[in-house]
């Protein structure tokens, strides 16, 4: 099943349902930072988390999602654009902790710390919303972030399975919104149930796609408004390294030069590999306006 998701209305039109399949977006992750298993789900978990908040942001908008905790992996964070395009960073890819409870123990891994989410809204400035983290397994943390820095009732599940041979074999989550509207037994209700749905990679490896995820999560019909797909895509370019540079100021860019040794950049989303030679570098003193 090809990664997307899909934005749907229930109960009367007062939930806003979101489901996603992720697979092969976590997967391409995994290999990009070679992360070991926990790292994976945590990695996973935080790029679904991304996805999610991007699903119902207008053209032109992006999020980040960043956990930053004291636990082994320190920080991970994910970047996605209104049209599902997702990339993401970990501090720590190889952290391998024993399983708790049969299954990887995120929270360990993350520790405690903060969620913080970053919106670029196409304002001067970027909305900025911080909460503690409450279990670091990240969808309990980023509920709490929704009820209460954005206080919007939500209901948030992520899952992420990764097999014996290390590869991430089912991702995805649902994030369920409540509008003002919805009635306190609906609410209640919903909550119930979500207390004894099974979890969502087992959804997920069981063959169900965002729909009937959702549906078995609510436990009602959900009504399909928006589809999109999702994509682990990375914008940098030579071009963007040049403007970091270039940013750096003349005077480092001049020591750089005087070391007559090429320099070489790493992209910490996607690996890619710039390398840049002194003569480039004087190019770029010479034509750039802010180096
Ligand atoms: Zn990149």
């Amino acid at each position: 099943m090809e990664d997307h998701l899909l934005k749907g209305m229930a109960g009367d039109e007062t939930l806003l349902v979101v489901g996603l399949i992720d697979t092969a977006t976590v997967e391409k992750a995994r290999s990009v930072h070679d992360t070991y298993p926990t790292v994976s789900a945590a990695l996973g978990r935080v790029i679904s988390g991304a996805v999610l908040l991007s699903s119902v942001m207008k053209e032109g908008q992006k999020v980040v999602l960043q956990v930053a905790g004291d636990g082994p992996i320190r920080e991970v964070v994910a970047e996605s654009d209104w049209l599902c395009r997702v990339r993401a960073y970990v501090k720590r890819p190889h952290v391998h902790l024993p399983l708790r409870d049969g299954k990887l123990d995120v929270g360990k891994a993350i520790g405690t710390g903060f969620l913080n989410v970053i919106k670029d809204l196409g304002l001067k400035e970027p909305y900025r919303g911080t909460v503690e983290l409450q279990s670091g397994e990240i969808a309990e943390d980023l509920a709490y972030y929704l009820n209460v820095s954005e206080q919007i009732p939500a209901a948030v599940s992520l899952g992420v399975y990764v097999d014996s041979d290390n590869s991430v074999k089912a991702s995805g989550g649902f994030m369920i919104q409540t509008f003002p509207d919805a009635g306190e037994e609906t609410i209640t209700r919903l909550e119930n149930r979500l207390k004894s749905v099974r979890p969502v990679s087992a959804m997920i490896r069981d063959g169900l796609g965002p729909k009937e995820m959702m549906e078995e999560a609510i436990g009602a019909p959900v009504r399909i408004i928006d589809k999109k797909n999702v994509i682990y895509s990375c914008p940098c370019s030579k071009d963007r390294v040049l403007d970091a540079i270039a940013a750096l100021g003349r005077k480092e860019i001049e020591e750089l030069i005087n070391k007559e040794e090429d320099v070489e950049v790493i992209c910490r989303f996607c690996r890619k590999d710039y390398v840049l030679p002194p003569d480039e570098l004087m190019y770029l003193l010479k034509t750039n306006s802010r180096a």
